[in-house]
């Protein structure tokens, strides 16, 4: 195997590593989204050597083009078209580059609610959770990343409507806070930020390790950890080539401290294929937060496509965990939701700029796993019960009267079971039809997360109050599958704080405290 120069701070790309490579850190970090992101840039900060080991390419800003197909099929694991299995087969989205999900991601930051904290402090032991170390790391990583409130002149009118809509339906909203500098609300967010505005973690945290000496290694697909007498010694897997997804040579890394951050479904599946699994707990479960939504079409123009992506929303003060977010994404991607060909689909795409859709997303409680296919690829699977599913529909049949009372046309919801087109409010109880349920209706998974959680008891959490993976040492989890349930607001931010918390702790240490 061709061993690459390693150059402190540098990226190796496909090119340059196609035929394999072999090479050594103090550390390595697996996966380079929210998580991954920030253990490198802690790590490397501390003065260890870091290799970042990620299995897409790095996603330059001249492909961010409008072509909404094109990027989810070089940017999204399984082109955008991963399916979770369950109750019923359905979306469940996850960004494949340098960056990881968070370049393709709404920008959404907002932090864990207190009574989540209280509730991961009470049923799992996260006892940190409520502290101060907690709270200053939101504020930390908040301010790297440039949180703030959606400015009312990017909000364009479709963000606009959906506030009238809300408004009108009794629920009390806000701009939105997203990471973001100088948003011109091109509503592109899930095809990526062209022009670098969105705040996502290969324009901060990435380069920032980098800085401090950390290499980076892409289009790398790590398949296994390395283990002998208890300790992680090094991880192995395949060069892949971008788009092509043509198997290259084979690489290893070596070194004493594993950070695994490869997102909530691919990292139950490393660790089951690596014959790591502390009483089998890793991908026994996998959560995520139930969602629905309604598009109204309003009889002025809202010409959608202007505007943040997610500018406004609102929580629930009916519900508990459940929000309100005004969403955009581009016709090709949405009209799949829509159904209908020929002539009607025609008509259809003729009223897409009148259109406003409102997003709800729901803590809801649930059951799922994840398991590693014959290819590698993580299986999972989602069950809902229909109660839960109720609460969303009723959710829906608010925001649908909020749209008709603030003077759309019509709505559609785009559950079965429920007429296609809802022109008055009397119209939208259709919506509480006790028969509702998965089966009716295309709700997208992007937040997942839960498939190797923390907390203090070994019969079910994979990693202890550290994030260190049970029964094995120098191995750590530094991504979404560590939360002990689901978040009830988007991930992101929560992600990053439990990564800091964990290596921050990690750079204090010396090599001995973990091996
Ligand atoms: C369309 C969309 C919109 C979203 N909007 C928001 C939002 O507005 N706000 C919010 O808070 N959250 C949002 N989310 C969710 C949020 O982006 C994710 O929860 C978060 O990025 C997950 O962080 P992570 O570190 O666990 O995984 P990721 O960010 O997904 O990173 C995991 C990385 O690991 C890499 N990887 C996987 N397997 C391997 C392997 N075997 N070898 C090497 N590398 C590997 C992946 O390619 C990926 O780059 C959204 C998600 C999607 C898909």
């Amino acid at each position: 195997m061709k061993k690459p120069k390693s150059v402190a701070g540098k990226i190796f790309e496909y090119d340059e590593i196609a035929e394999g490579f072999e090479a050594e850190a103090d550390a390595i970090v697996i996966g380079s989204g929210a998580g991954g992101a920030v253990a490198a840039y802690n790590l490397a900060k501390s003065g260890r050597k870091v290799i970042l080991l990620e299995a897409g390419p790095v996603a330059r800003r001249s492909e961010m083009t409008k072509n909404a197909p094109e990027i989810l099929a070089k940017y999204y694991w399984d082109g955008g078209l991963r399916l979770a299995k369950g109750t019923s087969f359905q979306p469940a989205m996850q960004g494949r580059m340098l960056g990881g999900s968070t370049v393709i991601n709404s920008a959404i930051i907002l932090p864990l609610p207190e009574w989540v904290r209280q509730d991961w402090a009470k049923s799992d032991g996260l006892y940190f959770a409520t502290g101060d170390k907690f709270e200053e790391s939101i504020h930390r990583i908040s301010k790297k990343i440039h949180v703030t409130p959606t400015p009312w002149k990017v909000m364009g009118k479709r963000n606009l409507t959906a506030k009238a809509a809300l408004d009108a339906a009794g629920i009390a909203g806000k701009p939105l806070p997203r990471a973001v500098k100088h948003c011109k609300g091109c509503g592109d967010c899930i095809i990526g930020c062209p022009d670098e505005n969105k705040q996502s973690v290969d324009l901060n945290f990435i380069p920032e390790a980098m800085a401090h000496g950390a290499d980076v290694y892409v289009s790398s697909h790590v398949k296994q950890i390395v283990k002998s007498r208890g300790k992680v010694v090094g991880v192995k897997g395949r060069v892949i080539q971008p788009f092509t997804y043509k198997k290259g040579g084979k690489f290893f890394v070596k070194a004493p401290l594993v950070i695994l951050a490869a997102g909530a479904t691919h990292t139950p599946v490393i660790l089951q294929q690596s014959g790591i699994n502390p009483r089998r707990t890793a991908g026994k479960t996998l959560m995520a937060h139930l969602t629905g939504g309604v598009i109204g079409f309003m009889p002025d123009p809202t010409d959608p496509w202007y505007g943040a992506t997610q500018g406004y929303g609102a929580i629930s003060t009916v519900y508990r965990g459940l929000k309100f977010e005004s969403l955009w994404a581009s016709p090709s991607v949405l009209s799949v939701k829509w159904g209908g060909i020929g002539e009607e689909f025609l008509r259809e795409l003729k009223e897409v700029r009148y259109a406003t859709l409102i997003a709800v997303v729901y803590r809801a409680k649930m059951k799922g796993s994840v398991r590693a296919g014959f290819d590698g690829s993580p299986i999972m699977k989602l069950y809902f019960p229909r109660k839960e599913v109720h609460t969303v529909m009723k959710a829906v049949k608010d925001a649908t009267e909020g749209l008709l009372e603030s003077g759309a046309r019509y709505a559609v919801p785009m559950v079965r079971r429920v007429p296609k087109k809802i022109y008055k409010k009397e119209e939208a109880a259709a919506l509480l039809n006790p028969k509702i349920s998965l089966r009716d209706y295309s709700a997208t998974f992007n937040h997942l997360f839960a498939s190797c959680r923390m907390g203090t008891n070994e019969k079910e959490h994979t990693v202890d109050l550290s994030g260190k993976v049970r029964g094995i040492k120098g191995l750590y989890i530094c991504d979404a599958s560590i939360f002990p349930s689901p978040s009830a607001v988007n991930p992101q931010l929560t992600i990053m704080v439990l990564s800091d918390l964990i290596t921050r702790r990690l750079g204090e240490f010396s090599q001995s405290d973990y091996l």
